[in-house]
């Protein structure tokens, strides 16, 4: 027991202002198996209850000054603010990661609750020169209406602020599916965003066992105006289709499959920090996880021996153990994933440096792995492994490694580490990524517009241009002045 994360935990669901629903379905601590708490497992029928909640709160929320929301999420960020190693201390247990990880999550996560807060006031309009003497054309922007927003496992904090608080900046009211390993941080969040003055309704927490029902309702039913989802593009592409039979609006933030490209010119050091930063975070277990390294034949061999020196400074273990920088992986069904992607990349030809297997603290535990002589044909190139496995493939050639990168379905967040300017500037508008890291493994950040391109996603979040996702644009065409 963990009485530091204790106060926050909630067992049951926050719809229309009010904790409901029977605890039944057990949350776990994801190092040592052992039940934290329990929430509901909510079907389709609290699924319309809260989305006509959000729909009921709607008008009085969208009529309030943007200053009013604006001093909402203020508190709530300040609340989230001093609650921060008690959110961190829930989020590392019910998830794996470890805690200074979980700190630099709540961190990131309350930045953008700062941030929307901030930007709830900076939704500004647009005068148009009109074609006619007697007329003028005004845009005003207007709150999109009731949201849906689905996140994911790996960010249980995060991907709900950078969801939810531009949506409630803009005059939103929103409903949220967090993952069904993940629901005890987003509940936390809603202890207090309730106590930050939240109305009832505005905010709604569905917690479920089998996401397929609620999600379908989110996607059918008319009330609600905009899905927001982070997740597997598979799953994206069902949100979609479904999305699609009331037109909704969609942001998709999908699967990657980043490229790190090390060149002859780069400043080795920061290459290797900048790979074991983005390979090892949240142990490979993020849509922006470095997942095929390409190295230059002329650094290749110094490269991959100082990666190894560094992987070998990694401590596996509980995310809340001092100085562990590895947690176990979310579940088996992704310790499997990464076992084929080893076992396929072995058969077809790679070397394994270290690791290579499952680590000997047993659970979900994997051993950081390094794979050399990694070729395209292998799945750890192909597919996204989300795991501790850092595959060092090699090239001679800019252009060849460019489209060796950019052949992928995926676009989300690539890396290269150059000195040469020119370099630099030809080899980012080369990448079709919609994020690149220039001598950067750590591209995240509330203020810049995260996103990807291809069957990575729709839509940006954070930075200014987050917060127009969640209005619509209308133009007022005043005829006879
Ligand atoms: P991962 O493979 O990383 O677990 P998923 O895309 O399966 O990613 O999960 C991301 C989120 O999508 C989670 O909240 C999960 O519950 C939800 N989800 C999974 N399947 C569906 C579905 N059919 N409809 C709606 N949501 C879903």
């Amino acid at each position: 027991m963990d009485r530091r994360s204790d106060t926050l935990i909630r067992t049951n669901a926050y719809i229309a202002g009010s904790w409901t629903g029977a605890p039944v379905t057990p949350v776990l601590d994801k190092a040592t198996g052992q039940e934290i708490a329990k929430v509901p497992n909510l079907g389709v029928e609290e699924t319309c209850e809260a989305i006509k909640a959000a729909h009921a709160a709607l008008p009085a929320w969208r009529q309030r000054t943007a200053k009013e929301r604006s001093q909402i999420l203020r508190t709530w960020f300040d609340l989230i603010s001093a609650h921060s190693e008690d959110l961190a201390h829930l989020l590392s247990r019910e998830q794996g990661k470890p805690l200074a990880e979980a700190r630099g999550e709540i961190a990131y996560g309350a930045g953008f609750v700062e941030f929307f807060a901030e930007q709830a006031k900076r939704i500004y309009g647009e005068t148009i020169p009109s074609p006619k003497s007697d007329s003028r054309i005004i845009v005003i922007k207007q709150p999109i209406g009731v949201v849906a927003a689905i996140t994911p496992w790996n960010f249980p904090n995060a991907m709900i602020t950078r969801k939810v608080t531009p949506a409630l900046a803009a005059g939103c009211t929103v409903v949220v599916k967090p993952a069904e390993d993940t629901p005890l941080s987003a509940l936390a969040l809603a202890v207090l965003g309730e106590q930050a003055g939240i109305p009832a309704g505005v905010f709604n927490i569905i917690t479920t066992e089998d996401p397929e029902p609620v999600g379908k309702e989110l996607c059918a039913n008319p009330l609600v105006k905009m899905i927001t989802f982070t997740g597997s593009t598979e799953v994206g592409k069902i949100l979609l289709r479904q999305a699609a039979g009331t037109v909704k609006k969609t942001t998709m933030e999908l699967g990657g499959n980043a490229p790190l490209i090390v060149f002859d010119d780069a400043d080795l050091e920061r290459a290797v920090a900048g790979a074991m930063a983005s390979k090892f975070r949240n142990a490979g277990q993020t849509c922006v996880s470095a997942n095929r390294i390409y190295v230059q034949t002329g650094v290749y061999d110094a490269f991959a021996s100082r990666l190894a020196e560094e992987m070998a400074k990694l401590k596996v273990g509980r995310g809340l153990e001092e100085g562990v920088n590895v947690g176990p992986l979310i579940n088996e069904a992704a310790v499997t994933k990464v076992e084929t992607h080893v076992a396929d990349a072995v058969t077809k030809g790679a070397e394994v440096v270290c690791g290579g297997k499952r680590h000997a603290k047993g659970g979900t535990f994997f051993q950081p792995t390094l794979l050399k002589s990694v070729t395209s044909d292998m799945q750890v190139v192909r597919e996204e492994t989300f795991g501790p496995v850092a595959a060092l493939l090699q090239f001679q050639d800019e252009d060849d490694v460019i489209a060796m990168a950019n052949d992928t379905p995926f676009g989300l967040a690539s890396y290269f580490y150059a000195r040469d300017l020119a370099r630099v500037w030809r080899v980012s508008e080369a990448l079709q990524f919609g994020i690149v890291g220039v001598n950067e493994g750590i591209i995240s950040s509330e203020l810049a517009p995260f996103g990807g391109v291809k069957e990575s996603g729709l839509g940006r979040e954070g930075s200014h241009h987050g917060i127009e996702e969640f209005v619509e644009m209308k133009y007022i065409y005043l005829g006879g002045l």
